[in-house]
């Protein structure tokens, strides 16, 4: 077999034993019987055992070596394959294996003892877990050669090639604009009604999710959706699972998370299957997954058109709820802003400030300029500045997220990078077809999930996030794109 192919064979092998994985992990959260859990933890390590020796296989290793010898004859998509591939391998086989089973040891009590924490209020509780997590993460970043930037590390592990120094310079643009339009929206009489959408029966919703997801072109033949505790999308290719959640008096929670993991999923449905397990069969990092989710969920459905389109069908599904609420209100409810000290639940506008706060602590945690003793308070002025909120405790504060827990920093600037990319390239379509949001209010979504499948979905990983902005935007990312969305669309309603 030519050493090319060989390598083909390998990853494809690799995906497979990880496709499982995730098959499992899906599983586990939509349908595993309690009792089982222990047996799942067993049949996880396996897997990862197995994932893990045929990444540091030494015949991966010489096939990389004899590859990247003769890189000259390589074809360009086969040189792209070999330099992840090199990446991967190296990052593999750099970290020792002690190093890698109390890494995975730690996850899983960091996430209980914060579990824990969280249910007490308890932070000094919690701390210990954090300074091992650091410590942890400061080592890895020296095994893979970051000793020096250790916070870039953790940004390249989500988001290949990102730097502090950049997410910083964008951030702080996007927080001297962001921060007083929030306080303007706050200070607005303009309100949402609350309550106005209670009593919608699950299995109404669930028909016009389904109905949503499948005209914005989900292909149900190579994906589902099912329910679980907290939304997401895994899987990928011909396999993309998504999950949901149901609440009667939230209709568009479910309904708004359900068209941002059907972003997610239209991304992954949507990369080229020739080559699974390869970079041309990979996502772009998780700043452009973000980027995909958030443009369906917020720049297509909480526009106009979608809901010129989708209204008539909502009343009609739900005609005895709907009749007290003018569309004028419906809207004002697809678009509710208000500050709130819990991340998960804030809308579009303040999300981000909800992750410039994370960063700026990832960045001081990570450059030694603040303790984790003196995290809660570091939390609680940062909450005060940018978003104009005092966290009445720790739960509502710096326990809120379970990220930390597991050692997962530097992932949380990839939501707001998202967002960024998200309106960059929503402002790249609207000029290439000016009658978007009338294709919307037809039904017609075809337009624009065809122009991301070709520059965006069919690039695999062959570039990184900020080089596949400038090449498909035709400019550096930027957060002015995203400042000129919220304003354009939260302005018109609010101020
Ligand atoms: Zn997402």
């Amino acid at each position: 077999m030519e050493p090319y192919d060989e390598l083909l064979a390998r990853l494809r092998r690799i995906h497979a034993i990880d496709s499982v994985s995730g098959l499992l992990g899906w599983d586990e959260q939509v349908n595993l019987p309690p009792g089982a859990a222990a047996l799942r933890g067993e049949q996880h390590a396996v897997l990862a055992d197995l994932s893990h020796a045929e990444c540091c296989a030494p015949r991966l290793g010489e096939l990389i070596g004899i590859l990247e010898a003769g890189s000259a004859g390589l074809e360009p998509d086969a040189a792209v394959v070999v330099r992840q591939i090199r990446r991967e391998y190296d990052r593999a086989t750099r970290l020792p294996a002690e190093f890698v089973r109390e890494k995975a040891a730690q996850s899983s009590r960091g996430y209980h003892a914060w579990a824990a924490a969280r249910a007490a209020g308890d932070f000094a509780a919690y701390a210990p877990v954090l300074e091992k997590n650091l410590e942890l993460a400061r080592r890895e970043a020296g095994y893979l050669g970051f000793g020096s930037a250790p916070y870039d590390a953790m940004l390249d592990l989500h988001d290949p090639g990102m730097t502090a120094a950049a997410v910083e310079r964008l951030f702080a643009e996007l927080r001297r604009e962001l921060v007083p339009f929030v306080r303007e929206i706050a200070a607005s009489p303009v309100r949402p009604k609350a309550g106005a959408l209670r009593g919608f029966p699950v299995a109404g919703q669930r028909a016009f999710l389904r109905e949503v997801t499948e005209r914005l072109g989900f292909d149900y033949r190579r994906g589902r959706i099912d329910v679980s505790l907290h939304p997401f999308c895994s899987g990928g290719g011909d396999d993309v699972r998504m999950t949901t959640r149901f609440n009667e008096d939230e209709p568009l929670d479910s309904l708004f998370s359900s068209i941002h993991e059907t972003g997610h999923g239209l991304y992954e449905q949507g990369l080229p299957g020739a080559h699974p397990g390869t970079a041309l069969a990979i996502h772009a990092g998780m700043a452009v997954h973000e980027s995909q989710s958030r443009l369906w969920e917020n720049q297509v459905a909480r526009g106009r058109g979608f809901w010129r389109f989708f209204e008539p069908r909502f009343r009609e599904l739900f005609p005895a709820q709907t009749a007290a609420v003018t569309s004028d209100e419906l809207y004002l409810a697809v678009n509710a802003v208000a500050p709130t000290p819990i991340r998960v639940d804030a809308d579009e506008v303040t999300y981000n400030l909800h992750i410039i706060l994370r960063f700026e602590i990832e960045r001081r945690l990570f450059a030694g300029t603040l303790a984790v003793a003196d995290l809660p308070a570091a939390w609680n002025e940062l909450s005060r500045e940018l978003l104009g909120i005092d966290p009445k405790d720790d739960r509502e504060g710096v326990l809120q997220d379970v990220h930390w827990s597991g050692g997962a920093f530097g992932y949380f600037p990839s939501y707001t990078l998202g967002n960024m990319i998200a309106a960059q390239l929503w402002h790249r379509v609207r000029l290439l077809r000016p009658g978007l949001e009338g294709d919307f209010a037809r039904g017609d979504f075809t337009w624009l999930l065809g122009w991301l499948r070709e520059n965006i979905h069919a690039q695999g990983r062959r570039l990184d996030a900020l080089t596949l902005v400038r090449q498909v935007t035709g400019e550096e990312l930027s957060p002015r794109p995203l400042m000129r969305y919220l304003r354009e669309r939260y302005g018109s309603l609010y101020l």
